[in-house]
């Protein structure tokens, strides 16, 4: 067992198991080292809401993904891994359809396609038509990515859980602050000692007593679920919104992105509406809505991600700043924390909490 209740000290509190809880987890198991993960457990989170997508080129400049051609084979890799060791399929590897919106959108891809380090994921023989024009509209043409998929984030963070659970160091719970002492060398939270607590709270830790000062930006997503034909079973499309169809009738679609919010939880009719409305754009046979879910995702400004120990106290730790790109940055942020926490090796300033001082 992990987890020493009482006399024992154990090395690492985590706090939260979404995808940043989730992969440091796995990281220190990898390494052999003791920890517990408190979680509240509840049914509808960030990581649960995300639609999962790992995609190489994206936004409204047809960027490449930050660090994509190391990030990727890394995600892929720790993914697969877990999979072998719990027995299920997480990670969906998946062509990705990107349909251009406008004619400046247009004229922008026939620069960007040039660029090399671009056209590596770009599949050089897509089908013709690029879509079923039956149930897509794809006025203005598009592309198809390769080296993109989509994580069944539900399914990972599941299995994670009965794993960890199975070892001993899985607890429901909520970890509330004032309940944290702090000495030299120890952090004590319910009769347990820790060398180290690590905040992995999503957006909630923009109220934290010891990391509200880092400059949280969170935004609020709601995701549907629809039924309706978008003429594939596999590739997912892109035009605006994107749809991810499930392989069973269902397709994900989404998302919103909602920088002013009052209530974590609860979708804006507005900002669904205009999805609806880039929904019906492209979707010429209609659809209906089965489920819709609403989240906040962990953003800092100007950051990828931000982890480290906090500056005056060094028992605690943060990982967080996940963004929209969970899925893709957990596994190597995760395993750079690890390497910070174990080794001391230093944290690039790009993500390093310190440096953002
Ligand atoms: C609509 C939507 C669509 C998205 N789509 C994608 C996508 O396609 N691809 C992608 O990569 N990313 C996507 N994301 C973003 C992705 O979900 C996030 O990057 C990621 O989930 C952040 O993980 P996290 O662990 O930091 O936070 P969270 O998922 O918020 O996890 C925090 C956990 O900590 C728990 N917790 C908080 N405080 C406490 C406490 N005091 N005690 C105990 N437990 C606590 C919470 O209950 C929760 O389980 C999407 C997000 C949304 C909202």
């Amino acid at each position: 067992m992990l987890y020493n209740r009482g006399r024992m000290q154990t090395e690492f509190l985590i706090v939260g198991q979404g995808l940043a809880g989730t992969t440091l987890a796995w990281r220190l198991l990898e390494r052999g080292r003791s920890f517990v993960i408190v979680d509240r457990d509840e049914a509808v989170t960030c990581s649960r809401a995300a639609a999962g997508l790992v995609t190489p080129v994206t936004g409204l400049r047809l960027t490449l993904n930050w660090r994509y051609d190391a990030l990727h084979p890394e995600a892929v890799r720790f993914y697969r891994e877990k999979e072998g060791l719990l027995g299920g399929r997480f990670y969906h590897p998946r062509p990705l359809v990107r349909l251009l919106k406008t004619e400046e959108e247009a004229a922008h891809w026939q620069r960007r396609r040039h660029d090399e380090r671009v056209r590596r994921y770009i599949h050089p023989t897509p089908p013709e038509p690029l879509v079923d024009e039956h149930c897509i509209a794809n006025p203005l043409g598009g592309f198809q990515q390769r080296h993109a998929g989509f994580l069944d984030t539900a399914a990972f963070l599941d299995a994670s859980r009965g794993h960890f659970q199975a070892l001993g160091c899985w607890r429901r719970g909520e970890v509330r602050e004032d309940e944290i002492e702090i000495d030299e060398s120890r952090a004590c939270w319910a009769g347990g000692s820790f060398g180290t607590v690590v905040f992995c709270q999503g957006w909630e830790a923009a109220r934290s007593r010891w990391f509200s000062w880092l400059p949280f930006d969170p935004a609020r997503g709601t995701i549907l679920t629809l039924r309706g034909d978008v003429g594939e079973t596999r590739r997912i499309i892109n035009r605006g919104c994107w749809l991810v169809p499930r392989g069973d009738g269902l397709i994900r679609a989404g998302s919103t992105y909602e920088m002013r919010f009052d209530r974590p939880h609860e979708a804006d009719a507005r900002e669904v509406d205009a999805l609806l409305a880039k929904l019906h754009a492209v979707m010429k046979t209609g659809f209906e809505v089965v489920s819709e879910q609403t989240a906040v995702r962990p953003v800092i400004k100007w950051r990828n991600a931000m982890i480290g120990r906090h500056p005056a106290h060094p028992q605690l730790a943060i990982f967080n700043g996940l963004g929209s790109k969970g899925v893709l940055r957990a596994p190597f942020i995760a395993r750079r924390l690890t390497e910070h926490l174990l080794d001391g090796t230093a944290l690039d300033s790009e993500f390093d909490v310190q440096a953002n001082l």
